[in-house]
């Protein structure tokens, strides 16, 4: 028999978008012969869409859900395993992980604690920094603060000190980040990322500009990393249109970097996979300042971007999985016994 696997994605947050990207390679990817694939479209509002309606949004880029869906959890009965392909708040937050957790349901990915835990950069920092992984110098505001205490914000940010990011504590695909060059340009930086988060966090910048390495973990409780992989792009920072506009950043798989840096990147992110409690995969993001040689674990992403041409799948085939092989494998992972 064909194992049955209901495929949840778009989602309710900024990332909503990248998810379908994803889920539509990985449609096109499972091979048909072993999996029995059925998409579940959850719209921008959080309502799940019937298979009709799923099927036209995917088909059709660009496209729009007509209202109508409704919040239909019980959809997820009679299925082997979900995979909740969602980027971003209410999808790899630990929210939708709690919601199938509740029906027995085996899915991909890390479990509640897991996801929400590296879903907030600040829970991230705090957890990490008890297991002895480098990390950059940063703040957490809330919004209450912001708007009841603003000149003590702008004294917290003035001791962490400039160029800093500005960064909503549970986002993803660098929306609602800003880079705060000097005070001047602080409150226009939290401003947008309250609009999307109680919680922000302020991170020192590292370097003028670090090098960036990622690198992925698969497995449960017994994880193997990946090779290493660098991002190159033009400006600044990685931000969201750097990372989906074609031609704009490309990736070096395996990061010309030294022997020792690689594998410190893949000791480190296997370290934190475990702290956290992450489960079947993960992509790891390293800040890495050639001059000194400094690292420093900036994230950990639970659900990360799964395009065939997106960095996780790209890491692995170089270890060797191609795209179908891995998607099989992170199903089989998620019935794994543990
Ligand atoms: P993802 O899409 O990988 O989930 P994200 O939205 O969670 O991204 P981050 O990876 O934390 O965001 O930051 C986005 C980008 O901003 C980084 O890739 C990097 O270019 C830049 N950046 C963030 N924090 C720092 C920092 N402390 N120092 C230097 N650059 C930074
Ligand atoms: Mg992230
Ligand atoms: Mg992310
Ligand atoms: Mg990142």
């Amino acid at each position: 028999r064909k194992t049955r696997v209901l495929l949840l994605c778009g989602g309710q947050s900024g990332e909503h978008d990248v998810s379908l990207m994803s889920a539509r390679s990985v449609l096109a990817a499972l091979p048909s012969g072993t999996f029995e694939v059925t998409p579940l479209l959850i719209d921008r509002s959080g309502r799940w869409l019937g298979r009709g309606e799923t099927a036209r949004v995917l088909e059709r880029p660009g496209e729009e859900a007509a209202p109508g869906g409704e919040l239909r959890p019980y959809e997820v009965a009679g299925f082997d395993v979900v995979w909740p392909l969602l980027h971003g708040p209410h999808g790899e937050d630990g929210t939708v992980q709690g919601f199938l957790t509740l029906t027995g349901a085996a899915y991909v990915g890390s479990g509640v604690l897991g996801s929400a835990a590296s879903m907030d950069k600040v829970m991230t920092k705090q957890v990490l920094a008890s297991a002895g992984v480098p990390q950059v110098d940063y703040r957490l505001i809330t919004r209450h603060a912001w708007k009841n205490d603003p000149a003590r914000v702008e004294a917290q940010a003035q001791a962490l000190g400039y160029p800093q990011f500005v960064k909503p504590a549970n986002l993803g695909s660098s929306v609602g980040i800003s880079r705060a060059a000097h005070p001047g340009e602080l409150a226009a930086a939290l401003d947008l990322a309250f609009s999307l988060d109680r919680r922000v966090i302020l991170e020192a910048a590292t370097a003028f500009k670090p090098r960036e390495l990622e690198v992925g973990i698969l497995g449960n409780d017994a994880p193997t990393a990946s090779p290493v992989g660098e991002l190159r792009f033009e400006g600044l920072f990685y931000d969201y249109d750097t990372k989906y506009t074609e031609g704009r950043a490309t990736m070096h798989i395996p990061a010309p970097v030294p022997p020792e840096v690689a594998l410190q990147v893949r000791e480190l992110a296997l370290r934190a996979f475990k702290a956290l409690d992450c489960a079947g995969l993960a992509r790891i993001d390293f800040f890495y300042v050639e001059e000194t040689g400094e690292l420093y674990l900036n994230e950990v992403n639970t659900m990360p971007g799964f395009t065939a041409t997106s960095m996780y799948p790209k890491l692995w085939e170089a270890a060797g999985l191609s795209y179908p092989e891995l998607v099989t494998r992170l199903i089989e992972l998620a019935q794994e016994e543990r």
